[in-house]
């Protein structure tokens, strides 16, 4: 078995004006695609091909050091996308609901704080990276940053919302402009979505 880069499940100018379509059509087909070639190249012929991604992320450390750091990278670069593609969507954004909308004001101290919070790990993440809405280990939200293709399953959390804040994400149509894009991605967020992830998350 080999590793594939799922289907948008909109079209590539579906986020426009938010996101391009060209940044898209980049974002998607080569950037993820050259993280889903370099792990399908890492991983080849061994019994990890056959593992889900979501494993290979959560087990990294079980993994021999000579693929590991190509996996974490290239793995990583493979399941953070494709959770991205599904925390977005077109006619989306506005505020969270229901049991998610209550964990966010119980643990973050409600829905702008957690924005403020949100935005300020994507901007203080230096160089490339993402930033992240959590479920700790103690059942507890958390907003936090990692670097590279890093996610959150690796360190026992799960992750609910991600950004990505690499450049190669926003550089054609924002260039240095990161805030504006991140400004840019609370329009896009699809809350319903990251509502099922938390629901599930607790269990
Ligand atoms: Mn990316």
């Amino acid at each position: 078995m080999s590793f594939s880069v799922p289907d948008l499940s909109y079209g590539y100018d579906a986020l426009e004006p938010f996101i391009d379509v060209e940044t898209m059509k980049i974002h998607h087909d080569k950037h993820h695609g050259a993280y889903v070639t370099n792990l399908n190249k890492a991983i080849e012929g061994s019994e990890f091909a056959a593992w889900p991604i979501e494993t290979i992320i959560k087990d990294l450390a079980k993994l021999p050091e000579s693929i590991r750091t190509a996996v974490r990278n290239n793995g990583g670069g493979h399941y953070n996308h494709s959770l991205f593609w599904t925390m977005m969507g077109p006619n989306a954004g506005g505020k969270p609901s229901g049991s998610l909308a209550s964990a966010i004001d119980r643990d973050l101290g409600g829905f702008e704080a957690f924005s403020t919070e949100f935005t300020k790990a994507g901007l203080g993440r230096f160089g490339s990276g993402w930033a992240w809405l959590v479920l700790d280990q103690g059942k507890k939200l958390a907003v936090l940053s990692t670097p590279n293709q890093d996610n959150p399953l690796t360190e026992g959390q799960k992750p609910l919302l991600g950004v990505d804040v690499w450049e190669h994400a926003y550089y054609l149509k924002y260039q240095n402009r990161r805030a504006d894009y991140l400004e840019s991605f609370f329009k896009l967020i699809d809350w319903k979505a990251a509502g099922r992830r938390f629901e599930a998350a607790m269990g």
